[in-house]
């Protein structure tokens, strides 16, 4: 369902961040991705969600050809992938719900029907309690919980997740991966940039390893492959 065909980026600084990449992600699949800090692993990322376009090459999810896509239709792409950051990235003036709502409000959903959703996805990351909450009181873990029902609540078919345990101790990171597999188990693809060895070790899935631009190691069930 992703598909990655001699896909080259430069910047226009002239870093060449992504030289050459072929992939093929099926649906359903937990992607972990790896490779030392300056690889290209974010870029790779965010050329899957067209925050930055390619310079050379095609990059397809399902039928759609994201590089010769309209900037009119990137709102339509966005509801069918949902984004997780290192850095959770929530509105800190809007509580828990008004976070994962707004995702629903700003495509004009019914009401009935977002007090549904948004309590359903509350439910998957066990923050129905919290839904009055602001972002500032809660702590980094739950904030990312926030975060992946905001990113969950349009059912994408693919969930693309940065970094999402960098800013997470151990325990924390642990409940955020069980969370993620349980969204996998679900059906969403799911595709991750990770520093996390203990966790890429633990919980074996497929590994895309890249350096330097390239897909260095790609692996069924692999291993992190680097020092923590
Ligand atoms: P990683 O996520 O593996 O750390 P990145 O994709 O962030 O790697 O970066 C790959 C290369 O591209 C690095 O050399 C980085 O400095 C460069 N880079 C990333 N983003 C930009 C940008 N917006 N403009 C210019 N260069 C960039
Ligand atoms: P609806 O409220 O429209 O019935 P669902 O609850 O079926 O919506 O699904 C909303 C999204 O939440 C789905 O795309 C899926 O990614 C995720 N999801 C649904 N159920 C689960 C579950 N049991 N575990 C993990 N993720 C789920």
């Amino acid at each position: 369902m992703i598909e990655m065909i001699d896909v080259w980026k430069s910047y226009s600084n002239n870093v060449k961040a992504i030289n050459g990449i072929n992939i093929k992600i099926k649906k359903g699949e937990f992607v972990y991705v790896v490779g030392p800090s300056g690889a290209g692993k974010s870029t790779f990322i965010k050329m899957m969600y067209r925050e930055e376009k390619p310079t050379k090459g095609d990059i397809l999810i399902d039928e759609v050809n994201l590089s010769n896509m309209k900037e009119k239709e990137i709102p339509l792409l966005r509801r069918r992938i949902g984004v997780v950051f290192q850095d959770y990235k929530l509105l800190p003036t809007l509580s828990v719900y008004e976070n994962v709502a707004f995702a629903l409000e700003v495509i004009e959903e019914d009401p009935t029907v977002i007090k549904r959703k948004v309590m359903d996805v509350l439910e998957i990351v066990r923050l129905k309690n919290k839904a009055r909450f602001l972002p500032s009181e809660l702590s980094g873990g739950e904030q990312q919980r926030v975060a992946i029902a905001r990113a969950i609540v349009n059912k994408p078919e693919v969930l693309i997740a940065d970094e999402p345990t960098g800013n997470l101790d151990p325990d924390t990171a642990w409940e955020i991966m069980n969370i993620l597999d349980d969204i996998n188990h679900n059906g969403t693809t799911i595709v991750m940039a990770t520093h996390n060895k203990d966790i890429v070790n633990t919980i074996k899935k497929r590994v895309l390893a890249i350096e330097g631009g390239r897909v260095v190691r790609d692996e069924v069930r692999g291993s992190y492959g680097y020092e923590a």
